[in-house]
């Protein structure tokens, strides 16, 4: 009987962990194409290696971040693994610079994998007063020569931006690898590939998939021998994505931008509401003039958007008094907003920052805030009662 071609338009979830190769021949030149690291090597073989509907996903991704080769992962850290490992070169791996203000499980794998276990020369480089002070980090760079160099394009949790146009321009100088963890700014605000980056990892977890439902990691270039490098390593360590996972990271990718729009908005509409509060000491969001990095922002974002994430700090007579009025907010909002440590979810989410980062962050009153993209009028309502009903 002649099979039915299906007239779906999205790629079906291929679940297979092999594919059929019918003969010798066959097989012999599979396995010979996909040693030759090819994005699309005709055949599929083994889906740790390369899976349909993987592969899938990763063109719905090439297509926002408008790069040549996309490459998913298990997850945001999987996809960090991969895109600094291939640029480990044994001994004489040159030194690694990264920037200080970076997820916190990004400094955890530096400490416990990078440092400890593979003896890695890694440095850091830190903001004063709130900002980086590129001609310092030239400098820095110049008399260092780091083969790498790492950081995100709006920091977790104070919102730091960093000037990826010049630092990218400092990197190619100095001959430096240069790897942006774009998850906050997504390709909405800024692509770093344009600006001369080597490496854009996201944690799709986040914005990419934005439903809460996945846990996914992305690796994008346009350098085909970073990608062959990064096929390899994602190969022999088995970070590949789940089929099912990639299948609804294809579908949902899909309303990224929508999504994200109204998230940007809605995070600028709780920024104006905490400001205007008396009860607020500091609203941490880029586009607001007294943010330490709005210029950078407004040059690499525009002036109208200033992602979707923000961090506010209750104020008070002393650390219990902004404690008090911190829990006082959580409790009172949390049948609309809940407490999930993670962010870029469809609702408004929040985390006291003390709570999770410990004496990295200790301001007792600290929130971050991961803007949803629920109707509006109801997130303020809830917002401004929230702040009516505290002392
Ligand atoms: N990068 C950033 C900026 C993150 O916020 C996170 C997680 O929160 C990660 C990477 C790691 O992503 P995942 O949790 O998907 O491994």
């Amino acid at each position: 009987m002649k099979k039915n071609k299906v007239n779906s338009p999205r790629v079906p979830v291929y679940r297979d962990s092999g594919f059929e190769l019918f003969d010798a021949e066959t097989t012999a030149s599979a396995f010979k194409t996909e040693t030759e690291h090819h994005r699309d090597p005709g055949l599929y073989i083994y889906s740790r290696y390369r899976n349909p509907t993987v592969v899938a996903a990763e063109e719905e991704i090439m297509k926002i971040e408008k790069c040549s080769w996309a490459l998913l992962t298990e997850s945001g850290m999987s996809a960090i693994d991969v895109a600094l490992s291939i640029f480990q070169k044994g001994p004489v791996t040159a030194p690694w610079l990264f920037f200080s203000e970076i997820y916190g499980g990004t400094i955890s794998y530096i400490e416990s994998v990078l440092k400890k276990r593979r003896g890695l020369d890694i440095k850091t480089f830190s903001p004063v007063n709130g900002a980086y002070d590129l001609n310092d980090f030239e400098n820095v760079v110049r008399g260092m020569k780091p083969g790498l160099i790492y950081t995100e394009t709006i920091s977790n949790p104070l919102l730091v931006v960093a000037d990826i146009i010049e630092i990218s321009r400092i990197a190619k100088k100095y001959n430096s690898k240069l790897i942006i963890d774009n998850t906050f700014a997504t390709p909405s605000l800024l692509r770093p590939l344009e600006h001369g980056a080597d490496i854009v990892i996201h944690s799709a977890t986040k914005y990419l998939s934005g439903h809460g439902n996945l846990t996914a990691g992305v690796i994008c270039g346009n350098d085909d021998e970073i990608m062959k490098d990064a096929i390899e390593y994602r190969k022999f360590v088995g970070h590949m994505l789940s089929p099912d996972d990639a299948y609804r990271l294809s579908t949902q990718v899909r309303t990224f931008e929508l999504r994200f729009t109204r998230q940007c908005e809605n995070a600028a509409a709780l920024a104006a509401i905490f400001s205007n509060s008396g009860l607020i000491g500091k609203v941490c969001f880029p586009l607001l003039r007294d943010h330490p990095t709005h210029d950078i922002a407004v040059k690499l974002f525009g002036d109208l958007s200033g992602g979707a994430m923000l961090t506010i700090d209750f104020n008070g007579k002393d650390r219990d008094e902004k404690r008090r009025r911190r829990d006082s907010f959580i409790q009172s909002v949390s049948g609309e907003i809940k407490l999930v440590p993670t962010l870029g979810d469809p609702h408004t989410i929040l985390m006291p920052v003390e709570a999770v980062w410990g004496a990295r962050y200790p301001e007792p009153g600290m929130i971050r805030i991961s803007a949803g993209f629920e109707n509006t009028e109801n997130l303020l309502n809830t917002i401004k009662n929230a702040l009516a009903g505290i002392k």
